[in-house]
C-alpha cells in the first residue's frame, strides 16, 4: 500500500472534531461537578429527589460527552499503531461515563447517616446510571486510521468495476455519502465539493457511495459492456 492511499483528515475535519472534543470535556467537566455537588449536598434521606434529579442531570451530561467525542473521533480517528493511545481515544467516553458516577455510588452506599431505603434506592439509580453510561460512552467498532484506509482502498477498487472515476465525485458537508454525479436529486441545491473518494473521507469521516448514483452507474454499465461486445466481434 503506497503513503499516498493512506488516509488523514483533512484540516477542517481536524478542526471539527477538535471543537466537538472541546464540548465533550466541557459536558464531562459540568457532569464533573454536578456529581461533586451531589456527594456533599444531597446524601440525606430529606433530598433523597434532588439526589435522583442530579442522577439523571449527570446521566444526560455523561452521554452528551461521549456522543460528541465519539463524533469527533469519526472524524479524526486515532491510529491502530499506538495501542494505548487507540485505546484510551475510543474508550475515553465509557472511562469518563464511570467515573462520573463511581464515587457517588461509593459515597452513597458507604454513608452512615442515611436509612436503608435512601441508600437502597439512590444507590441503585445511581450505579443503573453508571452502567448505562459506561455502555453507552464506549465505542464497540472504533474508528481508525487503518480502517478507514482499508474501506477508501475498497470503495475505489468498487469504483473502477463500475466505471466510475474514483478521483471525480461530488459531496456535501452534511451527509456521509458521496456522488457520481453533481446533479444527483439528494445533493441538488447543496453546496458541493469535488474530489476523490478518498478526499471525500478526509473530509467528513465515514463516507458511502450514493445508491441512486450506484444504481445509474450499474445500469449505464451494461449496454456499454454490451456495446464493446458487438465491436470486438
Ligand atoms: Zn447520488
Amino acid at each position: 500500500m503506497s503513503e499516498k492511499n493512506v488516509f488523514e483528515a483533512s484540516p477542517e475535519a481536524k478542526g471539527k472534531a477538535k471543537q466537538l472534543r472541546l464540548f465533550a470535556v466541557l459536558a464531562w467537566v459540568l457532569a464533573m461537578a454536578g456529581q461533586v455537588f451531589a456527594i456533599l449536598k444531597l446524601i440525606s434521606d430529606e433530598t433523597l429527589i434532588w439526589l435522583i434529579v442530579a442522577i439523571v442531570v449527570i446521566l444526560i451530561l455523561a452521554i452528551t460527552g461521549s456522543t460528541l467525542w465519539k463524533k469527533a473521533n469519526k472524524l479524526d480517528p486515532a491510529s491502530e499503531k499506538d495501542k494505548t493511545r487507540f485505546f484510551i481515544q475510543n474508550q475515553l467516553g465509557a472511562i469518563m461515563g464511570v467515573l462520573a458516577f463511581l464515587p457517588l455510588v461509593i459515597f452513597i452506599f458507604t454513608n452512615k447517616d442515611i436509612s436503608g431505603k435512601t441508600k437502597g434506592i439512590a444507590g441503585s439509580i445511581a450505579a443503573i446510571a453508571m452502567v448505562a453510561a459506561g455502555i453507552t460512552g464506549a465505542d464497540f467498532n472504533p474508528p481508525s486510521v487503518e480502517k478507514y484506509t482499508e474501506e477508501i482502498n475498497q470503495q475505489n477498487e468498487a469504483a473502477k468495476s463500475l466505471g466510475i472515476d474514483s478521483d471525480n465525485v461530488y459531496w456535501s458537508a452534511a451527509g456521509n455519502k458521496y456522488h457520481i454525479h453533481d446533479n444527483c436529486q439528494h445533493i441538488r441545491g447543496k453546496a458541493l465539493s469535488n474530489g476523490s473518494i478518498k478526499q471525500s473521507w478526509e473530509d467528513k469521516g465515514i463516507s458511502e457511495l450514493c445508491k441512486t448514483c450506484k444504481k445509474k452507474a450499474a445500469k449505464s454499465l451494461v449496454p456499454s459492456d454490451v456495446k464493446e461486445l458487438i465491436e470486438t466481434e
